[in-house]
């Protein structure tokens, strides 16, 4: 663990992480990416190969089908850069992958790490053991031992073998996803739902059966996190924290920080653009019942979990407050939060992206470099407007499913004239 560690460190004294100097993680690797895919199309074909010879017959069949299918959605993937190959994430976490492994033997030696630019505080591990790690995790963990137990977790679930069980599961019952992966893989308008997401929620279907994947993966991946010099209390933590996330903040955006922002030397404030729709007519009672439900989705699974590891770890009773992180993981915190909005106008979300722009100049970070990104959000906002598909990138108000920050935000941009947002474009950008 300390090798890795001083490595970081080292690394960082010359990239300290500042605003006025920051620059994105480059995604002009070219020449990593085309090694990636190679790597792991030869992967893939030999997992396809294991798997055909493990299941005969139609089953064998199916899953070569899918595995292909899959590369192919992936590959897509990899080359619309939403997968980063040169960042200083990837250090730390081999460093913890190879601490892990040192301290259990029996974790493979050709697993790799994947940094994906994604803000939402998850990570994934396919079947031929490639462990995807999202950016926003560093959001969201409050220190390099909560990272290490995530870690753990999917390896836990890789060892347990549990994506591949799941899918021949799934081939034995219901052959429709092949055709749901071709289906989507033709339409390029949504780039949200892609065929990424099936696979990554083909785990999911069964509810109960995912739950008992779970806890089986956090008993284990306890196991191997124990093994290792972390902190036995940041393995509940990280769980803590994962359930205490939302994936748009319901916290409130003020009126002076539009104000603050959009009072232009050109174009002066306009209360106007405040306006908001009457939704007084929706039955609020009916719609907190079905939110309450829908968050109950989520946020019981995790308490489930919890409860079953203090259960069978009865060392995990004693809470603890979380220790800070390491330098080296406070300075990837710092990048991972630097990322957000670059990741947002990666994935084409500039409606939130200008939204948690907003939020972080309310909360006075990094005020000039989050104007910049503003500026590059309403350009973009600017051309779906000209276009007429600014229903892609801009939300429509929901009144059932948003917050009323977020609403209020929502009619103010669908307020702005076109003239308007270019104005706004044209002064921050
Ligand atoms: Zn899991």
């Amino acid at each position: 663990m300390k090798k890795y560690l001083i490595f970081s460190i080292a690394f960082f004294v010359q990239h300290v992480v500042s605003g006025q100097n920051y620059v994105p993680i480059d995604t002009a690797d070219f020449q990593q990416r085309k090694t990636f895919l190679a790597e792991f199309k030869t992967k893939n074909d030999v997992l396809i190969k294991t798997l055909k010879a493990e299941y005969s017959g139609k089953t064998g069949a199916e899953l070569g089908k899918y595995y292909n299918e899959f590369y192919k959605s992936f590959e897509k993937e990899v080359k619309d850069k939403n997968f980063t190959f040169k960042s200083p994430f990837n250090e730390i976490l081999n460093g913890m992958l190879s601490d892990l492994r040192k301290n259990y033997p029996q974790i493979s030696a050709n697993l790799n790490v994947l940094i994906a630019k994604d803000n939402t505080p998850n990570a994934y591990c396919l079947a031929d053991g490639t462990f995807i790690i999202n950016m926003g995790l560093f959001n969201w963990m409050d220190n390099d031992d909560q990272i290490a137990s995530i870690l753990s977790h999917e390896i836990a679930h890789k060892l347990k073998k549990h994506a591949e069980k799941a899918m021949v599961e799934n081939i034995n019952e219901e052959k429709s996803d092949v055709e749901k992966v071709k289906e989507i893989k033709n339409q390029s308008v949504n780039k949200t739902d892609k065929a990424l997401d099936i696979i990554k929620n083909r785990l999911y279907k069964k509810r109960g059966k995912k739950r008992e994947s779970e806890i089986e993966a956090d008993s284990l991946g306890y196991v191997i996190y124990r093994n290792s010099d972390f902190k036995k209390a940041e393995f509940l933590n990280a769980m803590k924290n994962i359930r205490d996330f939302d994936s748009i903040s319901p916290r409130e955006l003020k009126i002076e920080t539009y104000k603050k922002l959009y009072d232009l030397p050109a174009q002066p404030f306009k209360e106007k653009w405040m306006k908001e729709e009457d939704f007084s007519l929706y039955n609020y009672d009916f719609y907190k019942e079905k939110l309450d439900e829908d968050s109950l989705s989520t946020h019981p699974e995790t308490l489930v979990r919890i409860a079953a590891l203090e259960k069978e770890f009865p060392e995990l009773k004693t809470e603890d407050s979380p220790k800070e992180g390491s330098e080296a993981f406070k300075n990837l915190q710092k990048i991972a939060k630097m990322e957000i909005l670059p990741n947002l106008f990666q994935s084409e979300d500039y409606g939130v992206g200008i939204y948690v722009a907003m939020q972080m100049i309310q909360d006075e970070f990094e005020e000039d470099y989050v104007k910049k990104w503003l500026g590059k959000f309403y350009g973009k906002i600017y051309d779906g407007r000209k276009n007429y598909n600014l229903n892609r990138y801009l939300d429509r108000i929901d009144p059932k499913n948003q917050s009323e920050s977020y609403r209020q935000f929502l009619s103010f941009m669908w307020n702005l004239s076109a003239d308007e947002i270019k104005n706004i474009a044209g002064f921050y950008e």
